[in-house]
């Protein structure tokens, strides 16, 4: 699956390869609104051990996630591939986190270790691999750079990717959420 780059009527649009759908703008930012672990907590207790706030969770006051921007460079596009990830983060860094919340000398801090917490389509297993989060202005999320040695993710943040490539991850990853004809999924 992917997007195809067309003109129509003289405008550039994307149209999606599994069901015709097009956008003006190409679809580049992509996101979980919850750690991997969340789910690993049965539905019925999440209320009582689960704390979940926009960009922060705590399960059993002992696992610690927060969520940031991983961003791939896209060589080719004006726009960068985006994905809005979680990955853990350490009691003591939680905390200073929260401390420093609306602290603009918060950016001097860290960049705080994490394992990721998020699945990257496409990319593979990406749960679990050694991240860093690097605290950002007042009122953004911080960015993460993935570091596991070898990653193919870890290389794509590093290098940079070409838009065709983009379109494909976005137009797999599109392609999964649209329904199909037969009603599945
Ligand atoms: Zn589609």
């Amino acid at each position: 699956m992917t997007l195809i780059k067309k003109k129509t009527w003289g405008r550039t649009v994307y149209q999606c390869s599994c069901c015709g759908r097009t956008y003006d703008e190409a679809p580049l930012t992509f996101g979980s609104d919850r750690p991997d672990y969340y789910h690993s907590v049965p539905p019925d207790e999440r209320p009582q051990r689960i704390s979940l706030a926009e960009s922060l969770c705590v399960v059993d006051e002992q696992h610690f996630f927060h969520c940031g921007r991983l961003t791939i460079p896209i060589i080719d596009h004006h726009q960068n591939l985006i994905f809005n990830v979680w990955t853990s983060i350490s009691e003591d860094n939680f905390r200073k986190r929260n401390q420093l919340w609306n602290n603009p000398e918060r950016v001097n801090e860290g960049p705080y270790f994490g394992w990721m917490q998020t699945t990257v389509p496409t990319y593979g297993n990406t749960i679990n691999i050694k991240a860093v989060a690097t605290e950002n202005e007042v009122g953004l999320i911080p960015s993460i750079q993935v570091i596991e040695e070898e990653h193919p993710l870890a290389i794509d943040q590093q290098n940079g990717i070409i838009f065709e490539k983009a379109l494909q991850i976005a137009g797999s990853i599109l392609a999964n959420e649209h329904p199909r004809e037969d009603g599945s999924k």
